[in-house]
């Protein structure tokens, strides 16, 4: 089973992603993280998308697809994984049925409100090294500035801050939003309201996925 979250940034994806994750057993795949650890390692495709996440624009779709094939290919993904900010153009959604097309799906998209997110946004704190995320008012570290997981300096992302944020909901709305057309048409789409609490918004997609995820491994044992 193959797992798309959908969502405008700082929607709950990643948090979400990590619960279904530890719930089903799948591993959460996240094209920004593989992006940032490119970019800190200054690989060669780290170096080529340094630009555009800077400025909040999508990063080149072959650099993508690259880091995407390799992920998918290692032993973790064989019974399903979850994406997280992938795909987010149309032309990515067809690579990705191209890279693995027999893989049944299940779309997601958390759904909210831009001024709500801005906000949450703008109080988003991150460790570079290890990836965890955390926020000044809903989700603390225990020490402040510094990660409760690795010990790293935690961080306002570039790409975190609110010009840039405008510009990612900007792309969000429309190279993302068709997205839901053709997942629609594939009849695979499920919307989630992410306004509510993490608690609430995972009982929701507990209730999406729970029938998914039995009727995808219905099907595996059919074959
Ligand atoms: P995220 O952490 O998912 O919000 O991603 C951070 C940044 O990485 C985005 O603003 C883009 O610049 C880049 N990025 C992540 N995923 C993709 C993707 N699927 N296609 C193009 N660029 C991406």
């Amino acid at each position: 089973m193959r797992i798309i979250l959908l969502g405008p940034p700082g929607g709950g994806k990643g948090t979400q992603g990590d619960l279904i994750g530890k719930l089903y057993g799948f591993p959460r795949i996240s094209t920004g993280d593989l992006l940032r650890k490119a970019v800190q390692d200054r690989t060669s495709l780290g170096l080529e998308a340094e630009a555009a996440m800077n400025r909040g624009g999508l990063v080149r779709d072959g650099v993508v697809l690259e880091l995407v094939r390799e992920r998918v290919s290692r032993p973790d993904c064989r019974n399903g994984y979850i994406m997280d900010g992938y795909p987010r153009t149309l032309s990515q959604a067809l690579s990705l049925e191209a890279l693995d097309p027999d893989r049944p799906e299940s779309v997601l998209e958390i759904a909210l409100d831009e001024d709500v997110l801005l906000e949450r946004l703008a109080g988003r704190r991150a460790c570079l090294k290890c990836g965890a995320v955390y926020n000044l008012r809903a989700r603390k570290p225990a020490r402040e500035g510094v990660c409760d997981v690795c010990g790293s300096a935690l961080v306002l992302r570039e790409d975190d801050r609110p010009d840039v944020i405008r510009e990612r909901f900007r792309i969000y709305r429309e190279q993302t939003g068709p997205l839901r057309a053709h997942y629609e048409a594939k009849g695979v789409f499920h919307r989630v309201d992410g306004s509510r609490g993490i608690e609430e918004t995972f009982r929701e997609i507990r209730g999406v996925l729970d029938i998914e995820v039995a009727r995808s491994k219905g099907a595996a044992a059919r074959l």
